[in-house]
């Protein structure tokens, strides 16, 4: 069945991971797509076909996304849903370790970025009759020890910047929510999994939460549907937690 027949969503950080799994499942759903990355959102688009249109663009320039926004309604007649998801994690350096330079480039990537698709697709999707933004903050953004300290810092931003955002939307049937993904193995990740592996402790991966496992992007590319379609109609303004009860402790 498709969930999203008809819609139009633009997919930052296409090319890899949650949001490439997320790419393919809102195809899936009948949605048509823009797909955007530094790199292999052209991979991703070839995997999906025709419903798809792939631009090489940074998810923290606002010249970019206002470019990638233009595409959806020059390629596909307008924008109904925005993935706000590209982000970098600067590994998992504590603040002593991070200068000025690495707090700009993680925040402009991970948290102006997301602003600036607010900013610039909103009034489009209101113009249609509304729609949904999702923007993907982390755990990390809830609480400490979950990446860098300026990562941290972004997806907490990220949070307060849904909440904003759906307030300052009133009146326009645009919902803005995030979704804090927890411990999921992606490009990302893919560090931690490689060093426990190669430990022979991956197992110890998934024993902070109670499911015991880390997440796949296709269980984050779940709730991404959920807040993209319909059936979440009512949900606005909320950080949606997918981290197998990590953060419930
Ligand atoms: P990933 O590295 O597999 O994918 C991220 C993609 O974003 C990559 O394709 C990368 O090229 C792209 N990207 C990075 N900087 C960009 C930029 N300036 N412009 C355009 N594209 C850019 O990692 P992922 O885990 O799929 O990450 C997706 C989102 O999920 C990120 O916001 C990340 O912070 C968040 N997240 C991930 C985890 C996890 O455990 N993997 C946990 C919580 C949150």
């Amino acid at each position: 069945g498709g969930r999203l027949e008809g819609r139009i969503a633009l997919v930052t950080g296409a090319g890899s991971g949650i949001g490439r799994a997320t790419a393919l499942l809102f195809a899936r759903h009948g949605a048509k797509l823009v797909l955007t990355d530094l790199k292999d959102a052209d991979a991703t688009a070839d995997l999906i076909g025709e419903s798809a249109y792939w631009l090489q663009a940074d998810a923290g320039s606002e010249a970019d996304l206002q470019g990638a926004i233009s595409a959806a309604v020059q390629h596909f007649g307008g924008l109904d849903i925005v993935f706000a998801n590209a982000g970098i994690s600067g590994g998992l350096a504590s603040i002593f370790d991070q200068d000025a330079a690495d707090w700009a480039e993680i925040l402009r990537v991970n948290l102006i970025g997301p602003a600036m698709a607010i900013r610039y697709a909103a009034p489009l999707i209101k113009a249609r009759g509304g729609g949904s933004i999702i923007c993907t903050a982390s755990v990390a953004g809830l609480r400490s020890g979950a990446g860098s300290g300026a990562y941290s810092a972004s997806k907490a931003g990220v949070i307060s910047l849904v909440k904003t955002a759906a307030q300052q939307l009133s009146g326009s049937n645009v919902r803005v929510n995030a979704i804090c993904p927890g411990l999921i193995e992606t490009g990302m990740t893919e560090f931690i999994y490689e060093r426990a592996r190669a430990k022979g402790r991956e197992e110890q991966l998934g024993h902070l939460n109670p499911l015991k496992r880390g997440g796949t992007p296709e269980e984050i590319a779940s709730a991404a549907l959920f807040l993209a379609s319909d059936e979440s109609s009512y949900v606005n303004g909320q950080a949606l937690v997918v981290d197998g009860g990590l953060s419930s402790s």
